[in-house]
């Protein structure tokens, strides 16, 4: 975000810019501007109205854990995970964040014991999302501190981020860690149809989404944790407490009604009605076959092959088409992938930010079609 608000002398495709011929086309971060075009084609059914006087006490439903979650917002969460059939949700905590980011840190204050002498190590396998170390190091707590690759890891007492489907390559991931004192914390932000087959329910302690990704309403900020313990899910409501005195409820509004309609089209027949994770796969799949093509065509780089499995959300057998592509540069000037596509005014996130070397670069397959038709040129026209 930083490099695109810097360079401001020429033009971007980032956030509502529209991308033209002469653009710097920024693919740095998940921007999910991709799924505009779907909620455009919903009309009003997604749109919202709030009366000045709405919404404005700072609590939601004080009978509940999480006293500033929205119980509408809660109801079509669950109404969700059960069509979808990716989580358990029933039985379960819900505890509301703004964005999963800060979801993620609530964890980490929940997972850590307070009357530990070091703080507690989080660990994740490489590659892993860059905003891991980032986050969890930023205000150098004393609970926790990041302490890098899982595969290194020795100890008993941790805290494992497992990414699945992993943001940056795409894959399935399960925890590699196991002790009786250790802890995991799964973000299941691209656990959704359009990204990847739905093989089970995912059922764990601590499971994180998002709207950011599942319906690509990033600019929402909510997240949403699903909680086993009620122990723990009250210590991430005391973080979000702290931290910001609970969560917008204006957002939260928004989010009950684009989650209802993402399941009303599913659950009410009506033939003119979109389906977001049709149109999400479909158009995932299209870029993927594009970029496969180009990649083939021109050898400058290889791509992560994903195996297929049936997807119980669907009925059929799929392969991935992950939110990010991680590509491998294969020519030598190319070596350091994200400088050498720099110079041809295509911004990625180098490996170095995952945990592995400058020869990888992450590169968001979610933006909007004009950036992404863009991208393909400029990547055919690399000699
Ligand atoms: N987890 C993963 C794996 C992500 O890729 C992202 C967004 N890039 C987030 C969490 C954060 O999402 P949010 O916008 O909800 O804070």
């Amino acid at each position: 975000l930083d490099r695109a608000k810097d360079e401001t002398s020429i033009s971007f495709t980032s956030g509502s810019r529209p991308a033209s011929q002469g653009s710097i086309i920024n693919l740095d971060h998940g921007d999910p501007t991709m799924f505009e075009s779907f909620w455009r084609s919903t009309g009003e059914d997604a749109t919202i109205v709030i009366p000045g006087w709405q919404m404005m006490s700072y609590f939601s439903d004080v009978t509940n854990l999480c006293w500033f979650l929205d119980p509408e917002f809660a109801k079509q969460i669950r109404r969700l995970h059960a069509l979808v059939g990716n989580a358990v949700a029933e039985d379960r905590h819900i505890v509301v964040g703004t964005g999963s980011t800060q979801l993620f840190q609530a964890a980490l204050f929940a997972l850590s014991p307070s009357d530990a002498l070091q703080p507690t190590p989080v660990v994740s396998t490489v590659p892993y999302y860059s905003s891991y170390p980032a986050v969890t190091d930023f205000l150098r707590s004393g609970l926790f501190r990041w302490a890098g690759d899982a595969n290194n890891f020795q100890g008993k007492h941790y805290i494992e981020l497992v990414c699945s489907p992993n943001n940056p390559d795409g894959f399935m991931k399960e925890a590699v860690l196991k002790s009786d004192t250790g802890t995991t914390i799964h973000d299941l932000a691209y656990y959704w149809p359009q990204y990847t087959a739905i093989t089970k329910p995912a059922d764990h302690e601590i499971m994180l989404f998002t709207v950011s990704k599942s319906t690509g309403h990033a600019g929402t900020r909510l997240g949403w944790a699903l909680v086993k313990d009620q122990e723990i899910a009250k210590r991430m409501t005391k973080f979000v407490e702290l931290n910001s005195i609970g969560v917008s409820k204006d957002s939260q509004l928004r989010a009950a009604k684009i989650l209802k309609v993402i399941s009303d089209g599913y659950e009410i027949p009506n033939p003119g009605q979109p389906k977001l994770f049709e149109f999400g796969r479909n158009l995932l799949r299209q870029r993927w076959e594009r970029l496969r093509e180009v990649v083939r065509e021109t050898g400058i780089f290889s791509l992560p092959e994903f195996p297929s499995a049936h997807c119980t959300f669907t009925g059929s057998t799929t392969s991935s088409f992950p939110a990010f592509a991680w590509v491998k540069c294969e020519w030598e000037e190319a070596e350091d992938c994200a400088e050498f596509l720099k110079k041809h005014n295509i911004l990625t996130r180098s490996g170095k930010h995952f945990g592995v070397g400058i020869n990888h670069a992450r590169v968001s397959m979610l933006d909007r079609d004009e950036t992404f038709d863009l991208f393909i040129q400029r990547l055919a026209s690399i000699k």
